[in-house]
């Protein structure tokens, strides 16, 4: 499967379905635009309408020597039908006002997987996919096993081809959701933290990592695809993550192309939405390097990205190669990235001259040098 190889989460394949050619008709904002739907729109299938998840457990043996596990002894009596009433509860809802109703992930119980002890967590995801009904397009499995403080706490993916016209079986797509324990603890009562599983499930449906450190660490509090717990972090009673950026709601198919503005050659100016709202221009891509697009996009300190210090303008760089995205960076400030543009302020980068007016407008001059 292409995608790029990340320390901390295994990411998903290339979308699928039918081909670029045949998305070649639809109505673009630019040439820019045109190359990413021609990679993401195929894998749509998956962001859109009911997507039903069974919930599987993974049983790990109390002396599992698969590292993920850390030797740590605490094993929970997690069933298909607790996990799937607490997610149900909290993440499909995240999705649902994310997708502005656009995509509903549905969660069912389904069974229970036994690792082997020397077993690595993929084999209860074989078995979970292996034993899902024919109507199910995608597994959450959730060990019983806390996993060790240096590990990562889960992984996801995108799947890979249905081998006929989409949507297809999970047996055939093979798209799952895997995350450990421990926010399944008891200790955390009726409000457990979701934003782990919210992400994990960012990557069924196709969604790759933004602000990935050099050591694959998470470094952005704008994305629930990067530091999903920030929201949490920056304000204790909150569990769910933050929304995500402006590229990956065109990439899910929750914003129209023809909400999106093209910069021309020349420079423009635009007055953005709220990139979380569900009318009006909520993405600005400024056409870069060679395949690479610049995103601007106004975050609202409001709703999912509540936890936002202030409301501003962000800026990324989106590096698209081998028919999926590879990378998605902030071009300015420093981790966590919260301290956004703000009206009066000037951004130089990717030959781009960017300034903030009132009300977030914004107006892009190509950056001539002197
Ligand atoms: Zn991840």
């Amino acid at each position: 499967m292409a995608g790029v190889a990340l320390a901390a989460c295994t990411d998903g394949g290339a979308p699928n379905g039918s081909p670029p050619s045949a998305v070649s008709t639809m109505v673009t904002a630019g040439a820019e635009l045109d190359g990413l739907l021609a990679i993401t729109e195929p894998g749509r299938w998956r962001s859109t309408g009911d997507d039903r998840f069974e919930v599987w457990i993974c049983h790990v043996t109390q002396d599992a020597t698969a590292a993920i596990y850390g030797a740590l002894p605490l094993r929970l009596a997690l069933t298909p039908e607790q996990v799937t009433s607490v997610v149900a509860e909290h993440v499909t809802p995240y999705f649902e006002t994310l997708s502005h109703g656009r995509y509903r992930p549905v969660f069912v119980a389904g069974g229970e997987a036994t690792l082997a002890v020397d077993d690595e967590p993929q084999a209860c995801i074989d078995e979970a996919i292996a034993g899902a009904a024919g109507d199910t397009r995608a597994v959450l499995v959730v060990a019983d096993a806390e996993h060790g403080a240096d590990q990562q706490g889960g992984f996801g993916s995108g799947g890979g081809s249905c081998t006929s016209a989409p949507p297809c079986a999970v047996a055939d797509s093979r798209r799952f959701a895997y995350v450990g324990a421990s926010d399944f603890h008891p200790d955390w009562g009726a409000a457990p933290p979701m934003d782990l599983v919210q992400h994990e499930i960012g990557h069924t449906i196709g969604w790759e990592h933004s602000a990935l450190g050099p050591a694959g660490e998470y470094l952005s509090a704008l994305d629930v695809m990067s530091n999903s717990a920030a929201p949490r972090q920056l304000e204790a009673e909150r569990r769910d993550a933050s929304g995500t950026l402006a590229v990956n709601l065109f990439t899910a198919g929750w914003l129209a192309a023809t909400d999106v503005w093209v910069a021309p050659a020349g420079g423009g100016s635009v007055q953005l939405a709220p990139s979380l709202d569900d009318a009006g221009t909520r993405l600005a891509v400024l056409p870069c390097c060679s395949g690479s697009l610049v995103t601007v996009e106004l975050l609202a300190a409001e709703g999912l990205n509540a936890h936002l210090p202030s409301s501003g303008i962000a800026v990324h760089v989106v590096a698209v190669g081998d028919a999926t995205v590879q990378r998605i960076d902030p071009l300015f400030g420093e981790p966590p990235f919260t301290s956004l543009l703000q009206p009066g302020d000037v951004l130089a980068t990717s030959g781009w001259v960017i300034t903030v007016g009132d009300d977030f407008s914004i107006t892009v001059t190509p950056d001539q040098p002197t």
